[in-house]
């Protein structure tokens, strides 16, 4: 025999009671989206290196260290798997012209890759469901985006949820906080770790976002961004503030939190929790005015946030019962050379009715046969013999509570079956 062989470390498979689950979740997400007039959008999982570099920044965690990035060896072309959703969007809604007409809120949802140390909550292939408000420039779709993450938080039933919020201002205040931060961080340059110390003047916000415990004190001293901000900036964060009030969604202001992406301005938030361990961010976000216009566009104000779906399902899971979500309505239970063909038809005719049906393949006993229909959850079997189907008839055997078995045509079993199961 061969050796077995292995998934990708930090990549998982979703074996089916998980993945009915995330489909599940999925479908709760798209009905939310669209009850916020959210529109999805795909874009390729692989895409140009230079679009993340770029719109990213070169000195983030995900560009230094966390990207794969290949070379094409049929073309010499650099690609990367996609980190994030956000550059992708941005992309692709400036080469297809979808904003100068109209401001857009889209959606993505689906796998991003970066090379982390795997843990609870943190795995080399991801997914996120992002969403991107394009062309909006005041403060209510700030505001919209965090109360929507309320509603879906409400829906899914997860407590222990907190919100932080900051403000990081415009280019012009970042650029003055920037300088009296370097004076700062210089002064403790020998204690800085190595990402410290090459960020130090070329991206210091970045040195904000360490996660490393050693430093934490350096940066809680820190010079805050949110004390530069100019009037226009303070409006805008007051004004979000306001609208949350207004939807009694509690905040916390963190003045720290800088996000991990160097394309936010303004208004930054995360969703923490303290039931993660050390993934307390399980969903972030904020504006990114200049990334449209870095990315070659007409410059247009915008906004977002993604959830890593990992982790929110890790919160919600802690929430449900086990066992199955999904079981078909009826399996089918068959034995004899007449039966076969008829059974098969009957199946297809519940189907076409809109039933769930599982057909039994494989042969074997009635007995043996009734066990799979049972440990399928179904709630009915229907059962066809040689003399049932001579005689055109199935049999109607209900798998759970009360009922007893009878015999009818498949096309009055539509009938008994719809009301069985939908009649009061
Ligand atoms: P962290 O600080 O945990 O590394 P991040 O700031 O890098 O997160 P973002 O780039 O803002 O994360 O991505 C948004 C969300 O995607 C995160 O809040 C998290 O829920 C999820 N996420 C990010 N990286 C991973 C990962 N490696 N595995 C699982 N989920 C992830
Ligand atoms: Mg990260």
């Amino acid at each position: 025999m061969s050796t077995k062989l292995q998934g990708v470390r930090g990549m998982n498979d979703l074996l089916p009671e998980e993945a009915e689950r995330w489909e599940a979740f999925e479908e709760i997400v798209r009905d939310w989206l669209r009850s916020y007039g959210y529109r999805p959008i795909r874009t390729p999982i692989v895409e140009y290196t230079k679009l993340f570099s770029r719109g990213v920044g070169e000195h983030t965690d995900i560009v230094e260290k966390e990207m794969y990035s290949f070379e094409d060896r049929l073309n010499g072309e650099h690609l990367t798997l996609r980190p994030e959703g956000t550059a992708s969007c941005v992309r692709s809604v400036i080469e297809h012209n979808l904003i100068f007409q109209n401001p857009q809120r889209l959606y993505y949802s689906g796998p991003m890759f970066r090379h982390e140390r795997p843990q609870k909550g943190r795995y080399r292939q991801f997914h996120q469901v992002g969403v991107e408000a394009l062309g909006f420039a005041g403060p209510d779709v700030d505001a919209e985006h965090i109360v929507m993450c309320r509603r879906l938080w409400d829906d899914l039933g997860l407590d222990d949820v907190e919100l932080q919020l900051n403000s990081l201002g415009d280019a012009a205040e970042r650029a003055t906080h920037r300088t009296e931060l370097i004076a700062y961080l210089e002064k403790y340059q020998d204690q800085l770790d190595e990402d410290g110390k090459r960020r130090l003047y070329a991206n210091p916000l970045r040195v904000l976002d360490t996660k490393n415990p050693a430093l934490q004190e350096i940066v809680e001293a820190a010079p805050k961004l949110i004390e530069y901000l100019g009037e226009a900036s303070l409006k805008h964060f007051e004004a979000v503030q306001a609208l949350l009030r207004e939807a009694a969604v509690p905040y916390r202001i963190n003045p720290r939190m800088v996000r991990g992406l160097d394309y936010y301005n303004r208004t930054v938030f995360e969703w923490t929790t303290t039931r993660l361990g050390a993934q307390a961010t399980f969903c972030a976000g904020g504006r990114y005015d200049g990334l449209i216009e870095q990315l070659g566009g007409k410059p247009a104000p915008a906004c977002g946030f993604a959830m890593g779906m990992e982790r929110v399902m890790l919160l919600w899971q802690e929430g449900l019962d086990a066992g199955p979500l999904v079981s078909p309505d009826v399996y089918v239970v068959h034995q004899g050379e007449q039966a076969a063909p008829f059974a098969f038809r009957s199946a297809e005719l519940l189907r076409s009715a809109g039933f769930a049906v599982v057909f039994h393949c494989g042969g074997g006993s009635f007995k043996s046969q009734m066990k799979k229909a049972d440990g399928s959850g179904a709630a009915y079997a229907v059962i066809v013999g040689d003399d049932e189907a001579a005689a055109g008839q199935v049999a109607l055997k209900p798998l759970r509570g009360e009922g007893e078995q009878q015999a009818v045509t498949p096309e009055a079993l539509v009938e008994l079956l719809a009301d069985r199961l939908y009649g009061e």
